[in-house]
């Protein structure tokens, strides 16, 4: 029997019961010996006078010394809150699973909620509506299609757009370029590139046709290149002209005085999660830090922080997305994409010029 016997912890759970606190629902529930039944810490029912109260480490625990769960906080269920997320992620897969769009009145009912309700949690849950969760969904397959060689109009059709007027028209926002040129290994979309130093070791920056889309650091100019083929393996790579070079110029400027406001045209392209966090670590201001959890929480997403992390990582725009304002929770450094060193060098020019 795991019962706690512990005064000092007891006292501090009792008080997550008088309060209510469903943080505390993970960690234990409370048994009533003059009921039989034990309850989570958050349950809105009465409550038990303190001396008739045991702490149990789970439910199976306090079902074993022969208590009942209860009928109104169910702790033998899973918690609400992951009900609902379950729900959530139970939608995701049934679109997923769908060649056509769903409307959100078909959706709801199919996971058993109320359009409005389904509405906000699905947005609380994945940071997008329904119908923008839908819309990356699209764009992903039709670059899967796309990559297998399927033929433009089929890839255009089956990753699920409608036809229509616009049926070209937003397959082309998604890719950033017309279905065919993307088809053709990009046309092979040119990427213009120019190396060189600056006072954080070598960099590379390279352009699309639509902006900036990598800003690499490292020791070499040669493994920087090779970084790019990897990231861009269907475009053609080029040295850049000269217009090119100059804009360059701007990105070395915001690389040495990494607190620069950037009146650069990017392209991001990531997935939806992974523009959602890039887009919160642009609003960490310069000579501040945030943790992987707060970036979580602020992009409404909580749970999500080793997802962030993993967007953190897979950014290609170095200091112009501030990756390297992310630290640990203790307040570590942790990883860095162009290496660690190079994240205390550039938070400290940082520190300094807020100093300034
Ligand atoms: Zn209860």
């Amino acid at each position: 029997m795991k019962q706690f016997f512990d005064e000092v912890s007891d006292e501090s759970r009792w008080q997550a019961v008088e309060t209510r606190d469903n943080r505390a629902d993970e960690q234990f529930v409370f048994a009533v010996k003059t009921t039989g039944i034990c309850c989570r810490p958050s349950c809105s029912a009465r409550h038990p006078l303190r001396k008739n109260v045991l702490f149990f480490e789970n439910v199976a625990a306090a079902v074993d010394a022969g208590f009942r769960p209860c009928k109104r906080c169910q702790p033998d269920k899973p918690a609400p809150e992951q009900q609902r997320i379950d729900r959530i992620t139970e939608a995701c897969r049934i679109l997923e699973a769908s060649s056509e769009p769903i409307v959100l009145a078909e959706l709801a009912v199919r996971v058993a909620m109320s359009p409005f309700h389904f509405h906000r949690l699905f947005k609380q849950v994945t940071g997008l509506t329904p119908h923008a969760w839908q819309k990356a969904l699209r764009a992903k397959r039709l670059r899967e299609q796309l990559n297998e060689g399927e033929g433009v109009t089929r890839a255009v059709f089956e990753a699920g757009y409608q036809s229509g007027s616009n049926f070209y028209q937003q397959a082309n926002e998604v890719l950033g370029m017309t279905a065919k040129q993307y088809r053709r290994g990009g046309a092979r979309a040119t990427i213009q590139f120019v190396v060189g130093s600056c006072r954080l070791g070598e960099f590379l920056v390279a352009q699309s046709e639509r902006g900036i889309c990598a800003i690499l650091l490292g020791n070499d100019a040669q493994s920087l290149i090779h970084e790019l083929e990897t990231l861009f393996p269907n475009s053609s790579l080029d040295v850049g002209d000269e217009s090119f070079a100059r804009r360059v110029a701007q990105v070395v400027s915001v690389l040495e005085h990494p607190g620069q406001q950037v009146a650069l045209p990017l392209d991001i392209q990531g997935t939806a999660f992974q523009q959602q966090v890039w887009q919160a670590l642009r609003q960490i201001p310069a000579g501040q830090t945030a943790s992987y959890s707060d970036i979580a929480q602020r992009i409404g997403k909580p749970q999500a922080v080793r997802a962030v992390a993993g967007a953190c990582a897979a950014n290609k725009l170095a200091v112009v997305i501030p990756c390297h304002r992310v630290v640990r929770n203790d307040g570590a450094l942790s990883g860095y994409r162009w290496g660690v060193d190079r994240k205390r060098q550039l938070l400290e020019i940082e520190a300094k010029q807020r100093e300034e």
